[in-house]
């Protein structure tokens, strides 16, 4: 297939991108590729909201700006902090016009949320279902547009460079050019070769490598590692946020249920499972204090007292009201049993959101040519050591207008690259045992959660990148000999993705916003991006 821009990814970066470039550019084909269905994402289970300045009276940009810095702990890009502020509201203002509802107030003014680390009541939401009613209204929005198509079943194996052409390319290779994508359709199980004049990469977070994720099963670092592959620089790998408040599952669903810090924010305080109240004795802002520090809290009191879970506590909270911000968190509470107005609701941190990624500049340009990131895959400068509590749409937002701005600008000089060979079959079988990919999968989120989590070590992460080093050269035999499965592919992005979070780990030596090492429990005086 040839098109003119590929995007990988039907998420909020890929659509928000797709769509506006293809308003600016009617001429242009587009093509969106989605590996399950265009609703499946991490974007349709974000819950909080849209962080941006509405209230021009008791908020400010400077105010939105200071909280996300002091969040990214001394690595945020300031630059880009500012951008993203200033420029989000009027993006907001865009998907509004889309069709994107948010809630109201009884003054029928938007009804502004607050979350942990934000000053002022800036969140924008659609009661507990915020992605879910975005991933609806871009999705729709998407369907009206005659040069955009979304492919939904197909996925993504490898981003094409001079590698594909027989050129030996490195990381240090200059001019680094990306021409399309291999791509697998589910469906028919056919492997295609997708030249794109531009290639934009949207696909998503990485939660699964995990044990407890309130991400997806689709969320297995794919776009990180086919980046990884193609010699593109990722930056900031370390810094994995955890959100503290999953709803206990002693059961291990593949994806933990997200009991959303607006329920913090909207007055439930988090307790001991005897009732008492312990925040305070970690931060002076309690219960609402930045993901970190909380995620880092409840891990500590889990393992000082040996208990399962921390909880939160909304008996105090009115119940209409509960019921009308959260109808999607009470009803899951009341499926297993919990009454969340009446009883104490059981929680443990769960792997959330990944801050690092591709390295982008101001116009989600990544050190590759010819390829562009948005989303939860990039690393921008906004987020910096923590990202801010629902400071991600936003992002996806203004860099989806920024890179379609760019492509649109740019993409008549960009040529297509016709001599790439078609992907090679022979000489390889279908895996005969799945086992090896389950159980590897397995292993590679026990050694993941054991030693990479929220508190790590030099011993640990040593251990975890031996481990990690086992299991890569398991797979890589396997995937040499058999014909590539969604599966397979997964299982090693999911451990090339593992394995860049080690190494970014192992090369911080000091604590950091979202990285705590026991052997350097201090933040260095100097700042340092970890590039890989
Ligand atoms: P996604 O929305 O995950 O989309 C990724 C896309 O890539 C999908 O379409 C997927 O199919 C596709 N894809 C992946 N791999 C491949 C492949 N190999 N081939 C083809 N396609 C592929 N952020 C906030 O700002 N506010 C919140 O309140 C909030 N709450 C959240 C709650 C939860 C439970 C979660 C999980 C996240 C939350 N976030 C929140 C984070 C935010 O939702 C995400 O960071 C953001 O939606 C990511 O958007 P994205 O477009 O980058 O990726």
């Amino acid at each position: 297939m040839i098109t003119d821009v590929l995007i990988i990814g039907s998420g909020i970066g890929g659509l928000s991108t797709g769509i506006k470039l293809a308003m600016l550019r009617p001429d242009l084909k587009i093509d969106v590729l989605t590996k399950v269905n265009e609703r499946e994402s991490n974007t349709s289970y974000a819950q909080g909201g849209v962080a941006a300045v509405w209230d021009h009276g008791a908020d400010n940009y400077e105010k939105h700006i200071a909280d996300t810095l002091d969040a990214g702990a001394g690595l945020c890009d300031e630059h880009i902090v500012r951008i993203v502020v200033e420029e989000g509201p009027e993006r907001v203002e865009e998907i509004i016009e889309w069709g994107t509802r948010f809630d109201l107030d009884q003054f029928q003014k938007y009804d502004l949320g607050r979350e942990g680390g934000h000053s002022e009541n800036r969140i924008l939401h659609y009661k507990d279902l915020t992605g879910w009613e975005i991933q609806r209204a871009l999705s729709a929005k998407a369907a009206t547009l005659d040069n955009l198509v979304v492919h939904e079943h197909y996925f993504a194996l490898d981003l094409l460079t001079q590698h594909h052409l027989g050129h030996i390319v490195t990381r240090l290779t200059a001019n680094i050019e990306c021409y399309g994508a291999y791509v697998l359709n589910k469906e028919n199980w056919e492997i295609s070769t997708i030249l794109a004049r531009t290639t934009v990469l949207a696909a998503g977070g990485n939660g699964q490598i995990y044990r407890s994720t309130t991400n997806p099963v689709i969320a297995t670092g794919d776009g990180l590692a086919m980046a990884y592959r193609a010699k593109v620089h990722l930056e900031n790998m370390e810094f994995v946020q955890f959100h503290p408040t999953a709803l206990y599952n002693p059961g291990l669903e593949k994806q933990a249920f997200l009991v959303s810090e607006a329920v913090r924010g909207f007055g439930a305080i988090l307790k001991r499972p005897d009732g008492t109240e312990f925040m305070h004795d970690y931060d002076p802002r309690g219960s609402l204090a930045p993901r970190d520090i909380v995620a880092r809290a409840i891990d500590n009191e889990m393992k000082v007292t040996g208990a399962e879970y921390m909880c939160l506590d909304c008996t105090h909270l009115d119940r209409e009201k509960f019921m009308a911000h959260f109808p999607t968190i009470y009803e899951k509470c009341k499926e297993k049993g919990i009454d969340p107005l009446k009883d104490l609701i059981p929680v443990t941190p769960a792997c959330h959101y990944m801050c690092g990624g591709v390295q982008v500049d101001e116009f989600g340009r990544s050190s590759v040519n010819q390829l562009y990131a948005c989303g939860e895959c990039t690393s921008t400068g906004l987020h910096g050591a923590n990202r801010l509590a629902s400071n991600s749409l936003l992002e996806a937002l203004v860099f989806g207008h920024r890179i379609a701005h760019s492509i649109a600008a740019n993409i008549d000089n960009c040529k297509l690259e016709e001599r790439i060979p078609q992907w090679e079959r022979t000489g390889t079988t279908e895996p005969k045992e799945q086992v090896l990919i389950t159980q590897s999968t397995k292993e590679l989120k026990e050694v993941m959660s054991s030693y990479v989590g929220i508190v790590r070590s030099d011993k640990r992460l040593k251990r975890a990148k031996d481990r990690l080093e086992l299991l890569h050269n398991e797979t890589e035999e396997l995937y040499r000999n058999s014909l590539v499965s969604p599966q397979l592919c997964e299982l090693r992005n999911l451990i090339t993705v593992g394995y860049l979070v080690t190494k970014a780990a192992s090369l911080r030596k000091e604590s950091r916003g979202l990285h705590y090492t026991t052997d350097y429990p201090e933040k260095a005086e100097f700042v340092q991006y970890s590039v890989l």
